[in-house]
């Protein structure tokens, strides 16, 4: 067990992590970071180019952003520790963050910045051509497939309005989805019907991704008859989902439990980034339905800082 009770831990190195740690650390709260073993750096750890994060006029790869925020946080004195936490005790005056290794380290306060996890359909090159054609986010990448045949995986809200945006760059696009229907609101949905550039590609579902460098194709497999057949597509948008990475609060055997929405994403109070537990803020993709972006993960990271420092001077 460490002994020392710090002023504030952050569980989280995405944007919102790493900015809440600048923001912390410069105001001299000496703040602790876990950033995560397998996942460190967050989500843009998984991306090549990132072109709508202020400041680079020519763009920055997703992992040099990280490592660069990374950077900065130490610079100013944050400590770093590249494990997981496996479980939270955040209901008391004290509030309890166990490492991997079951060592349990204290705080005063906790900025809570886990992020969310796209879902993903789980086939073998997916991972290997994310960045190079396979997507999770048409804001991020759309610009990147001008005049080119694209594919959007989902039949919800979110693959209806990816598909919808992605028609102002693409040549055309496939909505590839598992029924017969969409589940999408009737007002985007009738939207998206209407739309020429976008077709659909009803009861199918991705069975392979092609391309060495980059996407060059995908096949897609007929629900009701199984029949397979290839579409010529360099674009793929995965849009199936967000998984709120919420486990250590689902786990925790708190009296009072961090609140969550109905997705599982944390609650937090209007504006601000404090829960409904005291001295317990969120940020990021952890808190976000709407934006998830960089720049509003990192918005929310300094928010919360911000908070976590005037909750803390108000229990002197
Ligand atoms: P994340 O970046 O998800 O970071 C959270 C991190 O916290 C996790 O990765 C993990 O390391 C850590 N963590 C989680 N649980 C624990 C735990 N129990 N213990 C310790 N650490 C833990 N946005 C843009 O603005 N521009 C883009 O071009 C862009 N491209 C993208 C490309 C891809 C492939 C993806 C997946 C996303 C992209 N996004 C982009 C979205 C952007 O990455 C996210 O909105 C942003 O990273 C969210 O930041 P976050 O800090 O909330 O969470």
């Amino acid at each position: 067990m460490s002994t020392d009770v710090r002023n504030v831990i952050i569980i989280g190195s995405g944007p919102a992590g790493y900015t809440a740690a600048v923001y912390a650390a410069r105001a001299n709260l000496e703040p602790l970071l876990f950033e995560g073993s397998v996942t460190a750096g967050g989500a843009l750890m998984n991306t090549t180019e990132v072109e709508n994060y202020p400041g680079f006029t020519d763009g920055i790869m997703g992992p040099d952003l990280m490592m660069a925020m990374r950077g900065q946080a130490e610079r100013f004195g944050t400590t770093i520790v590249t494990d997981d936490v496996s479980s939270v005790r955040l209901d008391g005056g004290t509030k309890v963050v166990v490492d991997g290794e079951g060592t349990e380290h204290r705080a005063l306060s906790v900025i809570l910045a886990m992020g969310s996890a796209y879902r993903e359909l789980g086939l073998e090159d997916e991972k290997r051509l994310s960045g190079h054609g396979v997507s999770w986010c048409a804001t991020c990448d759309g610009f990147f497939f001008r005049d080119q045949n694209i594919a959007v995986v989902g039949g919800g809200d979110s693959a209806v309005e990816e598909a919808t945006f992605l028609t102002k760059f693409a040549r055309s696009v496939t909505i590839v989805h598992r029924r017969d229907e969409l589940r999408a609101s009737k007002i985007m949905a009738d939207r998206a019907m209407k739309d020429p550039k976008i077709s659909f590609a009803w009861n199918s579902e991705v069975t392979a991704i092609h391309g060495d460098a980059k996407v060059s194709g995908v096949t897609l497999r007929d629900t009701e008859s199984g029949a397979e057949r290839d579409l010529d597509v360099t674009g793929l948008f995965v849009a199936i989902g967000h998984d709120p990475r919420n486990e250590l609060l689902l786990q925790t055997q708190d009296a009072t439990k961090v609140a969550l929405d109905d997705e599982g994403y944390v609650l937090v109070d209007g504006r601000s980034t404090r829960t409904n537990v005291e001295g317990v803020f969120a940020c990021g993709d952890l808190v976000d339905h709407t934006y998830r972006q960089a720049i509003t993960a990192a918005g929310s990271g300094c928010q919360a800082a911000l908070d976590a420092e005037r909750w803390l001077a108000a229990q002197d």
